[in-house]
């Protein structure tokens, strides 16, 4: 046993409950117990211990003083001389990746939700022992977490050499579906729990496969024919893929040998159904997003995650690089890996492309002032979202986009040279902007400090479009949809059109609609002709205005009726990439 211990079992299945006993065999006098208030990855102040239920403290048997510090900090008064006992439950029904959840088909937990930081002790060696539940006997583990003493299943003894490498360990649990495959001589273990019987397991293990292989090849081995073996190149000795599978959602967490992802049912690969749907298409993306964040985020990091602060917020500029880059080489690897093809990859491009340039906030913040108000802006979500922030993942993917192409256009190296060279230059650790900065101007020989400062820095548009069209692609101009056209977001449900968001200076905007209305009806012509009509939805807009484009719009806001006049503006855009005419010239660098 370590110096810091815990005993983790499930209390009670019906009731959501795991219990800890925590054991710290030598205290301080003022021992102070805290658990973090965020998960690394998810950048939001989560508040994990508003589960954390009957904290109680003994020491030889004699129960100890417990003072509450703060929202998420005991301080408990020992001899400092005999072990810590601690005890506690926390309450577990998120089905996210980023907390726990416990019932009678599946256990799972991230330790920042279940496992209390002993204050002065969190550089010395956790252990940690997962206990049967009576009522679950079946149920294995699946983890990334090194075992020390475990049986079949997984139940047993697992250490970390601090809490750090603790808390960076998902935990799974139940009677999930699981396979192996080695990647390049590294051994992967897929897991998924909640799969249907038509769950074709034997795809979806191919297929990681191949993505992990186009990956561990791209950092380590990019240019040589042999991809046998990488064991000793690749910074971890096995990698674990816990997929939940739920009703619907999607997400994922990187974590330094492991990710949780979550997905929806119905984008798994279905036994003699050899199609590859749009839905499966995304659950590989985030395979391969958060496989490329083992080396990107991991490792690489940015300079303010050297040593997390699990008791606050943990600032970076750097998002747009570590998710921006990342969300561009996910279905860029995707492509290499030869699961999607040319016209697949566009169409996730040009949905990347539409999605920042219908973003009204991408000229009110920076990337790099997104990644800074991540914690209130990306993760806190509401109706001005869009006009207020734009997305570090999007506009951060066609940074990386607009890098590679104008690396590929005037100089012999691409993106893939930089992303090596800056694993090389910052070992696998810690990096700041300025290192991205000097191993441009190493392998190029110039500076990229101006181009980098107008692409971050500033809230003025990219030049991907250009860019594109140097590369021999057409981007098309192709009419937007009604609700672009008008500049809201809607639902349609109840029979009426709903207002989620109002855009920056759009029609619906300059006519007074709010988000939270209800959209009933319109009033078309001379309101004596009659011409009032209900609308269900809000491509109705199409049949009944026909070639006019004034009306008169009717909503309803909190319980009253406003009539709005509302002019649809001419015909809007949004962009396509059409790479039919595409031609490669002999020994051009292969993009894709
Ligand atoms: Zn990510």
């Amino acid at each position: 046993m370590a110096v810091v211990h815990y005993c983790i079992e499930a209390a009670d299945l019906h009731a959501h409950l795991w219990r800890v006993k925590m054991t710290i065999s030598h205290p301080a006098t003022q021992q102070i117990l805290s658990l973090p208030v965020w998960i690394p990855g998810s950048y939001m102040v989560r508040e994990f211990s508003k589960h954390l239920q009957k904290l109680e403290c003994r020491q030889s048997q004699r129960k100890l003083q417990v003072e509450q510090l703060d929202k998420a900090s005991w301080a408990v008064a020992s001899d400092g001389q005999s072990a810590l006992e601690v005890s506690y439950e926390v309450y577990a029904l998120d089905n996210s990746v980023r907390s726990a959840w416990l019932d009678s088909s599946r256990g799972f937990f991230n330790p920042t939700s279940l496992c209390l930081m002993a204050q002065g002790l969190t550089d010395e060696p956790h252990t940690l022992e997962l206990r049967k539940h009576s009522s679950s006997k079946h149920w294995r583990v699946a983890t990334g977490l090194p075992s020390i003493k475990t049986d079949k299943q997984g139940f047993g003894l697992y250490g970390a050499p601090n809490y750090d490498g603790l808390a960076d360990y998902p935990i799974e649990m139940g009677e999930f579906w699981s396979g192996e495959f080695l990647a390049c001589g590294v051994k992967h273990r897929l897991v998924v729990a909640g799969a249907m019987p038509s769950f074709d397991s034997a795809r979806l293990l191919k297929d990681t496969q191949k993505i992990c292989e186009t990956h561990l090849q791209f950092w380590h081995q990019k240019g040589l024919n042999s991809s046998k073996n990488l064991a000793s190149k690749t910074p971890f000795s096995s990698y674990v893929f816990l997929l939940n599978a739920v009703d619907d959602s999607y997400g994922g967490l990187e974590h330094r040998n492991s990710t949780a992802l979550i997905a929806a049912r119905k984008d798994l690969p279905r036994v003699g159904d050899a199609k590859t749907s749009e839905g499966y298409i995304t659950l590989l993306g985030l395979i391969s997003h958060e496989y490329f964040h083992t080396w990107n985020v991991k490792r690489l990091r940015p300079v303010e995650f050297t040593r997390y602060d699990y008791t606050q917020e943990n600032y970076t500029h750097l998002l747009w690089f570590f998710e921006g880059f990342t969300s561009y080489y996910d279905d860029l690897l995707l492509r290499r890996s030869g699961l999607i093809d040319d016209v697949g990859y566009f169409k996730l491009l040009t949905k990347t492309m539409n999605q920042v340039f219908q973003t009204p906030g991408r000229l009110v913040q920076s990337v790099a002032q997104a990644s800074m108000d991540a914690w209130v802006k990306y993760y806190r979500q509401d109706e001005n979202t869009p006009n207020a922030t734009v997305s570090y993942y999007t506009k951060g993917a066609l940074v990386a986009a607009c890098l590679d192409l104008s690396l590929r256009q005037s100089t012999p190296v691409t993106l893939d040279h930089i992303m090596r060279g800056l694993w090389v230059r910052c070992k696998a650790g810690p990096m700041q902007e300025e290192d991205l900065l000097e191993v441009l101007l190493e392998q190029t020989g110039r500076s990229w400090r101006k181009e980098i400062k107008a692409w971050v820095h500033t809230t003025k548009d990219l030049p991907i479009k250009e860019l594109l069209v140097k590369q021999q692609l057409q981007v098309l101009e192709e009419p937007a949809q009604m609700a672009q056209r008008l500049g809201v977001r809607t639902v349609d449900s109840n029979g009426a059109v709903h207002i989620k968001v109002v855009l920056r200076g759009g029609a619906a905007e300059a006519a007074g609609l709010c988000a939270g209305d209800e959209w009933l009806g319109i009033e078309v012509g001379n309101l004596a002709d009659g011409q009032a009509w209900r609308i269900n939805k809000i491509e109705d807009l199409l049949h009944l205005l026909s070639d006019q484009r004034k009306m008169t719009a009717i909503v309803s806001r909190d319980k009253r009726f406003l009539r709005l006049a509302l002019t649809l503006p001419p015909k809007t855009s949004t962009l396509r990439i059409h790479s039919a005419n595409r031609k490669t010239n002999p020994g051009e660098a292969p993009w894709l």
